[in-house]
């Protein structure tokens, strides 16, 4: 499976020079969302972390996604994993799981995101899983930012990696692109382009 071109022929990895909401520069955008726009990527993309999560071995029972971003793409795991979906969400900034959803003593939970960047929004739903008396098992994400090491990559742990060590953490992919800071910005050292902010149309 080509995960790249599948997400840039979903027009959700840009290519160009692009202004992210840290003010730094990069020469790609990763729009996560947008790849799920077709439900067919969805089923195709959580089939591929399904065989990798199904080869380890590793026994699950639930999947909770932090919402929004993890939604679609942990219910999407949840079903090809044939598992129990839900998600937490925040409640005055806490990450939080509410809607009656029940989460047993020892449950086995996996945690699912859209795209694991730091792997922050993950480790607040974990906490949350852990309080109501769940296991978290793993972490799993669609595409990997390339800050956090995964199964089947020889990616390296960043500092700023928040998942924890000896959990495994699953993804197909790792989106690693330099950022700059504008002023050693290699593209705007080139002058033929200006850095321009994605979604700026509201999105
Ligand atoms: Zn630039």
């Amino acid at each position: 499976m080509n995960v790249k071109k599948i997400y840039m022929d979903a027009d959700a990895l840009l290519e160009g020079h692009f202004k992210l909401s840290s003010g730094n520069h990069s020469q790609f955008y990763l729009q996560s969302a947008k790849v799920l726009e077709d439900p067919k990527n969805a089923k195709i993309l959580a089939e591929g972390v399904t065989e990798q999560i199904k080869a380890s071995g590793l026994e699950v029972d639930t999947i909770c996604a932090p919402a929004l971003g993890g939604l679609i793409a942990g219910f999407a795991l949840a079903t090809a994993l044939d598992k129990r979906s839900i998600f937490a969400e925040r409640v005055d900034k806490v990450m939080t799981i509410r809607r009656g959803f029940e989460i047993a003593k020892g449950e086995r939970v996996m945690i699912c995101e859209d795209i694991i960047t730091t792997g922050g929004s993950a480790m607040e739903a974990a906490a949350a899983v852990e309080a109501m008396g769940g296991v978290v098992v793993g972490f799993a994400a669609l595409a990997n930012r390339g800050f956090c090491d995964r199964q089947n990559s020889d990616i390296t742990k960043k500092p700023n990696c928040k998942l924890p060590d000896g959990v495994p953490f699953f993804a197909l992919e790792d989106f690693t692109f330099e950022m700059y800071t504008p002023e050693e910005c290699p593209l705007c050292k080139e002058g033929k382009s200006e850095a321009i902010k994605p979604g700026s149309r509201g999105n």
